[in-house]
């Protein structure tokens, strides 16, 4: 198949921790749908600082994905970044390129084949109990989730579960906590810091080293009664199911997705 594209142009930037993690929100061309559910990833072709080269990249929606604006968050690579590298230095009006899709004269942007975290239509996935776990910028699928099940008004009940090495490369941990107190029945948000400084952690009011399945069923009573997404680097889902299988935790549902 061809390569088709549209400029995305970057028209916000939040910097968590400049150089190493931001979220970037992206103005499509107006005639580009969006056609995704959260959970569903994009294609961008941009420059590679090590290789010196074009790239195509994947990335997650973090935003709950609809035309024109679309959001996600990049973390810089701890081996070897190249693209991941070039994100952390570009700046508010910067054009990418975004791979689109083309039929019957209608544009739309092509959506990652592969969709491993996409959300269940809507009735599926009311009354339901979730798990979702993110390592670092592994929550960005979550994220695109839990914007829409709140958009929704959100007949689920969710346990959000993210680790970051730091307290400066938590993402979007405000919204998170007012997402927590606008739906206490719904949502619980739990971060994990596992190399920060005691120190600094005095004023630090949730938890502190990895979210094994140990610590986990100690917070989470009904672990086992929930449906668990993952999303995180290479081994996660491994790492994760040997653990819950010493506490014999069977998940109703397991789907991960991990780069
Ligand atoms: C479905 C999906 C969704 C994604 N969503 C996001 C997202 O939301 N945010 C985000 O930051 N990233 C996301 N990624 C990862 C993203 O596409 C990039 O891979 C990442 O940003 C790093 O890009 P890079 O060009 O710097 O490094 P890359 O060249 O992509 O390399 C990434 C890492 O893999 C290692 N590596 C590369 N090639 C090999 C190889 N042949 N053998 C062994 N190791 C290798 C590198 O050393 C480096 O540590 C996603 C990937 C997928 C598949």
């Amino acid at each position: 198949m061809p390569f088709i594209s549209a400029p995305a142009k970057i028209v916000e930037i939040i910097d968590f921790a400049p150089g190493e993690i931001r979220a970037v929100r992206l103005k499509l061309p107006d005639d580009v749908e969006v056609k995704a559910r959260p959970g569903n990833a994009f294609w961008l072709k941009l420059f590679g600082k090590a290789s010196g080269r074009l790239e195509m990249r994947t990335y997650s929606f973090s935003s709950n994905p609809r035309s024109p604006i679309i959001e996600t968050v990049v973390s810089k690579a701890a081996e070897n970044p190249n693209t991941s590298w070039a994100f952390q230095e570009f700046l508010s009006g910067t054009e990418l390129e975004a791979r689109i899709s083309e039929q019957n004269g209608k544009k739309s942007l092509f959506i990652n084949p592969r969709k491993d975290l996409e959300l269940e239509p809507d009735d599926w996935w009311q009354d339901k109990k979730f798990l979702f776990y993110g390592l670092g910028t592994g929550v960005t699928p979550h994220l695109s989730a839990i914007r829409y099940m709140a958009e929704k008004g959100m007949n689920v009940n969710v346990i959000y579960v993210s680790s970051s090495k730091l307290m400066r490369r938590l993402i979007f941990h405000d919204e998170l906590e007012n997402t927590q107190k606008r739906f206490p029945q719904n949502f619980r948000y739990l971060p994990f810091l596992t190399r920060e400084n005691p120190e600094t952690l005095k004023e630090w009011k949730y938890f502190t080293g990895r979210p094994t399945v140990e610590a986990l069923t100690k917070l989470i009573p009904d672990i086992s009664e929930r449906h668990l997404r993952i999303c995180g680097g290479k081994g996660t889902r491994k790492n994760l199911e040997k653990e819950a299988n010493k506490f014999k935790i069977n998940f109703p549902g397991v789907k991960t997705e991990e780069w």
